[in-house]
């Protein structure tokens, strides 16, 4: 399949890269580097993505030219959709009638594109981007490393995920040689916090509730705006709470404007959350996933966590 892709590339000159909303580290850097390597193949390419670049990822070699739009216009021969399972998870209007590449790593990827490579063996899209480099003989720059390094780095949880193996330290190290900073890579992520997710932080775990092995906690809108937090500062704020002896899976439960909850769910490995996500419409990895539920709190947190073997909270 990764000979198709670069097939339908090497056929083509204009592209389009792209990947899901409220984009992750894996989402930013896969399309950052993929950019840059369509570009070093002498073909013209630009990263248009719904939402804007997180601030963590914002120093990453070409995030500013990255276009934020909510559709898509230009004369583009081909669109590469980067870590996604469908054309929705974009968030993106305009793509529907284009060429369409999917590369993908998640369990729940589904053929949607015209040329769809999906491979959950992959750590993280970044490694299929990577070899897609290689296929095509294209030298890894320090800034397509860096791109990638810091896409596995996040994607793997600092390379703590289930999955983690030798062949990930092996890309890694390949990576490093091609010039990316791992210190350099980790303080852009892990010590470059806003001082309003630490609030958000302190005020999630305020509402801390274990059961068992499952333990979850909430924002809602009010204690977002009283932090003065952002969307993307709730990422990552699911961690803090698998982080605690003994919990094996966490969920993390965000008010939306319009009242609906969306849910973030990791697992340390005995329990696949992504089957769990999936009964609620979402998806994601076995220990990773994420779905979105109508309000209000109460009955979203006792859905999801009875889904996950606890019993539904008194209400
Ligand atoms: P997060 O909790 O960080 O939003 O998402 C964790 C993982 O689940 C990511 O790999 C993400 O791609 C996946 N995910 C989150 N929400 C959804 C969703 O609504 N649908 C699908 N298919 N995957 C999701």
């Amino acid at each position: 399949m990764l000979k198709e892709v670069l097939r339908h590339i090497e056929q083509r000159n204009r592209f389009l890269l792209t990947s899901h909303a409220r984009p992750d580290g894996d989402a930013i850097g896969s399309a950052l580097a993929c950019c840059q390597i369509l570009r070093l193949m002498g073909k013209e390419a630009e990263v248009v993505l719904r939402d804007g670049v997180p601030r963590i990822y914002q120093p990453l070699p070409f995030a500013d030219k990255v276009i934020t739009a909510e559709r898509v216009n230009g004369r583009y021969e081909a669109a590469i959709i980067l870590e996604c399972d469908s054309i929705q998870r974009t968030r993106l209007e305009g793509l529907e009638d284009r060429f369409l590449i999917s590369i993908d790593h998640h369990l729940s990827g589904r053929p949607f594109a015209n040329v769809n490579w999906i491979d959950p063996k992959a750590v993280a899209t970044a490694e299929m981007v990577y070899r897609l480099a290689r296929e095509a003989g294209v030298a890894i720059s320090p800034e397509i490393a860096t791109c990638l390094y810091t896409a596995v780095l996040t994607d793997t949880g600092s390379f703590m995920f289930e999955g983690t193996n030798e062949h990930t330290f092996a890309l890694a190290r390949e990576l490093v040689l091609a010039g990316a900073d791992p210190a350099h890579c980790a303080r852009n992520v892990y010590f470059a916090h806003s001082t309003a997710k630490m609030r958000l932080l302190g005020s999630a775990l305020s509402n801390l509730h274990r059961e068992g092995h499952l333990a979850w906690i909430w924002v809602t809108q009010d204690q977002m705006e009283q932090a003065g937090a952002k969307e993307e500062d709730c990422e990552g704020l699911v961690n803090y709470t698998l982080s605690i002896q003994d919990v094996e899976v966490a969920a993390f439960f965000r008010e939306l404007p319009d009242g609906r909850f969306r849910v973030s769910l990791r697992s340390k490995g005995q329990l696949n959350v992504a089957t769990v996500a999936d009964r609620f419409g979402g998806g994601g990895h076995k220990c990773a996933s994420g779905c979105s539920l109508d309000g209000p709190l109460s009955v979203a947190v006792a859905r999801v966590i009875a889904q996950l073997g606890g019993s539904p909270p008194v209400q």
